[in-house]
Formats: C-alpha cells, sequence, structure tokens
C-alpha cells in the first residue's frame, strides 16, 4: 500500500472540483527534510525549533549555529516554503542550562512567545539567525502562543529592528520574509479577524488549541477524552480563524495533529483550510484522500458539522460523505 501511494509523490493535492491545497511536513531538525521531500511534501509547515535548543548542552545555540541549521532546512526545500517556529520552550520542554520559575501550571506560564519577548536578548539571536537564512529558500516565520496583538505587534517589532540592523550591516537579506503566528490559544481564534490585519498568515495549533479549550492537559491520561478534535466548538474555532483571515486574504495553515486526522481532513477541506501540516508519513494518505473529495461538498458537510451538538454526530456526519 506504501509502494501504491508513492504515484502521488509529485501529483497535485487537489481535490475532484478542481479546488487545490497545500500538504506540508512537521519537523524537528534538519535531517527531517529528506522525509518531508520523499513523503511528496510541498513544504515544511512547522519546524519546531526547540529541538536546537534542548539538543544544546551548556549554553542557548549560537547565532551561527542556528544559522547553518536554518539554511541547511531552508537550502534542503529547494524554494519550497518553510515555515520556522521561533523558539517554543517551557510548559513540558525544559532546557539543561536554564532555570525555569517554579509555577503550579507551566503550561499556563513563562513559556514560548512570553519567554521571548521578557528575555529579548534570546529571542533576538534566534531573529538575526533567521534573517540571516532567508536568502536560502522561503522563508516564513510564526510566534508561538500568542494571546494578544500586544505580543504580536512586539514580537514583529523585534524582527523588524533585528532585520534593519542586519541591512545596515550590509548583510544579504530576503525581501519576501512572510512574519506570522500560530493560533493556539482561544483568545486569539476568536478575535482572528483583527489579528490577520497584521499578520501574514495563521497556522493553527491544535495540539495546544484543543487543551487550552477544554482545559484539558494535554499530557494528561486520565483527562485524554476531551482531546476532541471534531468537538463543534473546536470546528468553531477553527472557522473563525480561516474566516477572519481570508476576509483580510490571508493563508491558513493547521500543524496540530489534527491536520493529519483521517477523519478531520474533510471537514476542514470543507471550512476552508489551505495549507495542512502533518508528520512525513501521512502525507501521501492525506493527499489520495483529498483527491477523492469534492471541495463543495466537503462546504455543505462542514457547515452542517459546525451545528452538530457533539463529537459522535460529527464522526456519523463524516462518515457518511465519505461514503
Ligand atoms: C500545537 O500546539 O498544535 C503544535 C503544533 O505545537 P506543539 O505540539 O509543538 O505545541
Ligand atoms: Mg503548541
Amino acid at each position: 500500500e506504501k509502494e501504491a501511494l508513492k504515484v502521488l509523490k509529485d501529483a497535485k493535492s487537489v481535490t475532484t472540483d478542481g479546488h487545490e491545497v497545500e500538504l506540508a511536513g512537521n519537523i524537528g531538525t534538519p535531517k527531517d527534510v529528506e522525509g518531508v521531500l520523499n513523503n511528496g511534501g510541498e513544504g515544511v509547515g512547522l519546524y519546531r525549533t526547540e529541538f536546537l535548543y534542548m539538543d544544546s548542552e551548556l549554553d542557548f545555540p549560537s547565532e551561527d549555529e542556528q544559522f547553518e541549521a536554518y539554511k541547511t532546512v531552508l537550502e534542503g526545500m529547494g524554494g519550497k516554503k518553510v515555515v520556522v517556529r521561533t523558539l517554543d520552550i517551557g510548559g513540558d520542554k525544559k532546557l539543561p542550562y536554564f532555570t525555569f520559575p517554579e509555577e503550579m501550571n507551566p503550561f499556563l506560564g513563562y513559556r514560548a512567545i512570553r519567554l521571548c519577548l521578557d528575555r529579548t536578548d534570546i529571542f533576538r539571536t534566534q531573529l538575526r539567525a533567521l534573517i540571516r537564512a532567508s536568502v536560502y529558500g522561503k522563508l516564513c516565520i510564526m510566534f508561538p502562543m500568542i494571546a494578544t496583538l500586544d505580543e504580536f505587534r512586539q514580537a514583529k517589532a523585534l524582527f523588524e529592528e533585528e532585520k534593519a540592523k542586519l541591512i545596515s550591516e550590509g548583510v544579504a537579506v530576503s525581501d519576501h520574509i512572510e512574519v506570522g503566528m500560530m493560533v493556539e490559544i482561544p483568545a486569539a481564534a476568536v478575535l482572528a479577524d483583527q489579528f490577520a490585519k497584521e499578520a501574514d498568515f495563521f497556522s493553527i495549533g491544535t495540539n495546544d488549541l484543543i487543551q487550552y479549550s477544554m482545559a484539558a492537559d494535554r499530557m494528561s491520561e486520565k483527562v485524554s477524552y476531551l482531546y476532541q478534535p471534531l468537538n463543534p466548538s473546536i470546528l468553531r474555532l477553527v472557522k473563525m480563524t480561516i474566516d477572519g483571515a481570508h476576509k483580510e486574504g490571508k493563508w491558513v495553515g493547521m500543524c496540530g495533529e489534527m491536520a493529519g486526522d483521517e477523519l478531520a481532513a474533510p471537514v476542514l477541506l470543507g471550512l476552508g483550510l489551505d495549507e495542512f501540516s502533518m508528520s512525513a508519513s501521512s502525507i501521501l494518505r492525506t493527499r489520495k484522500m483529498i483527491r477523492s473529495l469534492s471541495k463543495q461538498e466537503m462546504e455543505v458537510m462542514a457547515e452542517k458539522a459546525l451545528q452538530c451538538s457533539n463529537i459522535k454526530e460529527v464522526t456519523e456526519l463524516v462518515k457518511n460523505s465519505l461514503k
């Protein structure tokens, strides 16, 4: 079956009625690029840069070390889009050389963009490495855990400052870098139409969006039944995010597990998601499915899903639409 799917490696991710979407891969290190390309990935939809920091033993990775990693990924993708997420540390992800504050709820605490806006020295180093690497491919940068427009503005201003500094130093930089954000906090999903006026794109992080919407720790077995990608409340947040972006002419991806979920993909297609980013091994089977679906039919189905009251109803609806 794996072999049968390989014929779709260079095929378009296009529906029966001619609507094209983009299927991308999630990566953690430059070594993962090969797997994305071998599985027909049309881009990298999420490069989790925290592994660069977690693999470093004594100190934060230097600007040059980071530059090399980002350059390798951008060059490796040969001009295909690469979405790099800035440092998403904290929560469950710790560093051997950095002391995090003691907190009752680390997942609700000092992490990701919150830490980066506090420790701008760490953040600026990463931004410089990224901007320097931008000439080697098609770079999109996104900030994790954005809750307020003010945070997005602060992060983007630091990016613009470092970009201007590099230019004045005579360093070559791309003038096509897109600057977007993850939508993984419900507050950002609800206010997506406002964020979309300033962000170039969104990528929906459903692993956290579901955790925070359901108030259910994603690491806890006991409450794992609340991880419900097809819950109509989650679908409505996804819809608000996509509609808010499209109103401003911006694109929306999804890089959480939900993007590669076989029952979720038809609904996401119907809601108008532009880019699906997943583990490389899921790309080809998702492409096969997309190529068997009608966008227009999935729109009708998704509209009904939004009116359901629980996951059982949505699941039945999706299964019927796939028959
Ligand atoms: C997410 O939250 O859905 C996501 C893609 O990021 P991570 O799983 O790294 O938190
Ligand atoms: Mg996340």
